[in-house]
């Protein structure tokens, strides 16, 4: 029998729900219990594939093409699973998939309502990712927190579920924050009780309460929130804010929360084995030298729009030893001369991906500086075409160079919608999605930093690299180190004459691990090491002042 473990928010979003569910299924997996993940998304979007950065922060992208949340990263990282798209659904697929249903006939002539049509289709998506993943413990988490008029369906289906599926198999989780009045040095507790009132009001009693808090937590509060909101002082579980997301797990399963779950659930106590993960964390947060690198993008307001991009760098980071601080530069910036300085102080430059004009030439600037003076780059998607765009217009001579996403009439198309994209009109997951084959060619940095010869990599995009132009860019020096196995796709490119310039159509960032970091953005990182050491040897040894370099002509 599969068990449920539900994750719900309250008081205030933002507090780390996400992570909350991700960690839970660490532990679990950890006492060997097979798990899988779901977000399910209040809002009516279909996906957040054609929403803004802005509104939603990064659109993760699952192995079988599925547009997500963001909270799919977290689940694949701290669980190291490949979820599918049934890891992820919203009120959008639900109404879609009931209205479509009605239209067919499939419900004679009854009148289609919240309950039960609504709420039967939510609780059938639920036990479907437990079914086709055959996991032991589904962990389902309830966007947006409770009170929203948007997850009330959501809500009414988990608790239906508790006598769908029995009272030992379902659990509620509810993650609350206890804001701190400074005045008086306190932490409070009443948002907690109001909001699990509330979850009550439903029909919902949580077993477990997870209190995020900036300060530390003692046992009077804790006992407070038991005897509040009717739970075991056990399932009152403090999480103190802490700048290390992949700690979070050992926070939970020091505080008794791994036991307390495997006792509530009727699962096999087994000893947990996080040696692996509390290896990682003390590697992560151990003193280390610092190495700077640069994301170049279009959000970076918004760090949640790079999350994974994030990640994978410092998954890379503990690998090689080196703390990495990320200098977030906004390629708009650039085009207007500033932030030059910071660009030309990293020692390493990745340009994310991305859609649309806004900070295009800021991107191919700096793409120009890492190329001219060799520091070490990293293309992600549209950052593989912006260097290819760059390439084009400084070293074949091609002014007018560009990707027909940004100039419908330039002779010199270097990036071009692929085939299949031409006749397209819808935008909603339309898109080259999921992962592809890419064949790796031997000797070149990516064959080598793969050391296979086939990979399977997540794509999401339209254009790519135009064939036409192919010959001309090897002439000049680049490499086309990743094929699709057709040939027919540039997956890779790379600049032979530079220690490490390489771009890929694809996005390596959503395969990245803890502990496993991705190869191209592990070879990037010793690259930036070998660049950082190179620069710091020449500082030493020169009388002068280091080398400023000049900005000026990289202004765009
Ligand atoms: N806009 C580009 C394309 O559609 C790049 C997409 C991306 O970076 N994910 O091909």
């Amino acid at each position: 029998m599969t068990k449920y473990i539900f994750c719900t928010g309250g008081v205030v979003s933002s507090v780390g729900k996400g992570v909350t569910a991700a960690a839970i299924g660490r532990i679990l997996k950890a006492r060997g219990i097979k798990v899988t993940l779901q977000k399910i998304d209040p809002y009516i979007n279909v996906d957040p594939g054609t929403m803004s950065p802005y509104q939603h922060g990064e659109v993760f992208v699952t192995i079988d093409g599925a547009e997500t949340d963001l909270d799919l990263g977290h689940y694949e990282r701290f669980v190291n699973i490949n979820l599918t798209r049934a890891s992820n659904f919203t009120t959008g697929q639900v109404y879609n998939a009931v209205i479509a249903k009605e239209r067919r006939g499939d419900f004679l002539g009854a009148t289609i309502q919240m309950i039960p049509h609504i709420t039967n289709e939510i609780k059938q998506r639920i036990i479907q990712v437990g079914r086709l993943s055959e996991a032991e413990v589904v962990i389902a988490e309830v966007g947006g927190t409770v009170g929203d008029i948007e997850s009330l369906p959501f809500l009414e289906a988990i608790r239906q579920m508790r006598t769908d599926v029995g009272r030992e198999n379902t659990l509620y989780v509810h993650v609350t924050f206890l804001p701190y009045i400074g005045a008086t040095g306190e932490l409070k507790t009443k948002p907690t009780q109001h909001s699990v009132r509330e979850l009550r009001g439903i029909g919902i009693q949580p077993h477990v309460i997870v209190a995020r808090s900036d300060y530390p937590v003692s046992g009077e509060v804790v006992d407070k929130i038991a005897l509040f909101c009717d739970v075991e002082p056990r399932g009152v579980i403090p999480l103190v804010t802490t700048p290390y997301l992949y700690e979070v797990p050992i926070m939970l399963e020091d505080a008794g929360l791994g036991d307390y779950l495997c006792d509530a659930l009727l699962l096999p106590h087994r000893p947990p084995d996080l040696s692996e993960w509390r290896e990682f964390v003390t590697r992560l947060k151990a003193p280390k030298p610092r190495l700077r690198i640069a994301i170049v993008g279009k959000y970076t307001a918004l760090h949640d729009a790079y999350i994974s991009v994030r990640e994978a760098l410092y998954h890379a980071g503990v690998a090689n030893n080196y703390d990495i601080e990320i200098e977030w530069v906004y390629s708009g910036d650039l085009e207007r001369g500033r932030e030059w300085e910071r660009l030309h102080n990293v020692d390493g430059i990745v340009v994310p991906g991305g859609f649309g004009y806004r900070g295009i030439e800021g991107k191919i600037e700096a793409a120009r500086w890492a190329r001219e003076n060799k520091v070490p780059y990293l293309g992600l998607c549209l950052g593989m075409q912006v260097m290819c765009i760059e390439f084009a217009r400084h070293v074949l001579g091609w002014e007018d160079a560009n990707s027909t996403e940004f100039d419908k009439a330039t002779e010199h198309p270097v990036i071009d919608l692929m085939p299949d994209q031409q006749s397209l009109t819808k935008m909603g997951g339309t898109m080259r999605l999921g992962h592809y084959p890419c064949v790796l060619k031997p000797g070149t940095k990516a064959g080598e930093a793969y050391s296979v010869r086939e990979v399977l990599e997540r794509h999401r995009h339209r254009f790519e690299f135009n064939n036409a132009f192919r010959a001309p860019f090897e002439e000049a020096g680049v490499v086309f180190s990743g094929l699709s196995p057709d040939g027919q796709l540039v997956e890779i490119a790379e600049i032979s004459d530079h220690p490490f310039m390489v771009g890929c159509q694809f996005h390596p960032e959503f395969q990245s691990r803890p502990n496993q970091p991705h190869p191209l953005f592990n070879a990037l990182v010793q690259a930036a090491i070998a660049y950082h050491r190179h620069r710091h040897k020449e500082v030493e040894h020169s009388t002068e002042e280091a080398p400023v370099p000049e900005g000026d002509d990289h202004t765009g």
